[in-house]
């Protein structure tokens, strides 16, 4: 389980994440909604450790990691897609993946697991392919599947659904919900398209300007009056 508590973070002088307080659990699938610039991709930078946290504490599985490079993050079993998916464009897909499996060493580190191909298919028939050639949905189900490849325990998805056509976003969803089903991953998605994380959340977090102004659970999202918070 992932918990934070009082997070804090500045751009200058600027006051962007406002005493943050939440909880990630196991087998859940944890949404986190807000309108643009709340500063939900902020937050996951510093849930990474990409930007160092001002004050507060971030656990992981019961310690504390705020101290922890971003690689060690990684090490411990935190997976990270961030916006815009920020893959290798002149890596193949099967080099993309492969750069997944940095933490692991030896034979581990040189072969795609088997599990990322059953996830998204596609991926085997492009492997070849470089990264840049792909569609958008494409390299977002290419930016999951490298977060994949080190088998985390934490999966951290920044917007997968961003400019992304509705098969795939279908397919995407399918892919978060089966993760959550096997029960040993906990999942925070960061959304703004609310059909998308109604239907996927276990539980959600609403997010505006830097705080958490409003949470439940995902089943209650409608009754609670969540798409007015969200809508643009
Ligand atoms: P979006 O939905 O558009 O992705 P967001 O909720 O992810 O938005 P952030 O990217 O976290 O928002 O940005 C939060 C605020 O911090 C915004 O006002 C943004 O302009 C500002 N900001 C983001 N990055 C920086 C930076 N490197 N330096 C200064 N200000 C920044
Ligand atoms: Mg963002």
């Amino acid at each position: 389980m992932l918990q934070v508590a009082e997070l804090n973070q500045y751009y200058g002088g600027s006051h962007i994440l406002r005493g943050l307080s939440f909880d990630v659990k196991s087998g859940e699938i944890t949404c986190l909604l807000g309108r643009n610039g709340v500063g939900k991709s902020t937050l996951l930078r510093c849930l990474m450790g990409l930007l160092p946290a001002k004050s507060g504490e971030i656990r992981w599985q019961g310690k504390a990691i705020n101290a922890l490079k971003p690689h060690q993050r990684v090490q411990a079993g935190i997976a990270y897609v961030p916006q815009g998916r920020e893959i290798f464009p002149r890596l193949t897909v099967e080099e993309n993946l492969l750069m997944g499996l940095a933490r692991f060493a030896g034979s581990e580190a040189k072969k795609v697991p088997e599990e990322i191909y059953q996830l998204f298919p596609v991926l085997r028939d492009m492997k070849a392919r470089r990264g840049g050639d792909l569609s958008g949905g494409q390299q977002q189900q290419l930016a999951i599947g490298r977060a994949l490849a080190c088998r985390p325990q934490l999966l951290i998805l920044d917007e997968p659904t961003e400019g992304i056509q509705p098969s795939v976003i279908k397919e995407i969803g399918a892919v978060i919900r089966q993760l959550a089903q096997r029960g040993d991953m906990a999942i925070l998605l960061v959304e703004q398209f609310y059909d998308f994380a109604a239907e996927l959340a276990d539980s959600y977090l609403v997010m505006s300007r830097g705080e958490i102004v409003q949470r439940g659970r995902g089943a209650a999202m409608e009754q609670d009056n969540v798409r007015r918070l969200v809508a643009i």
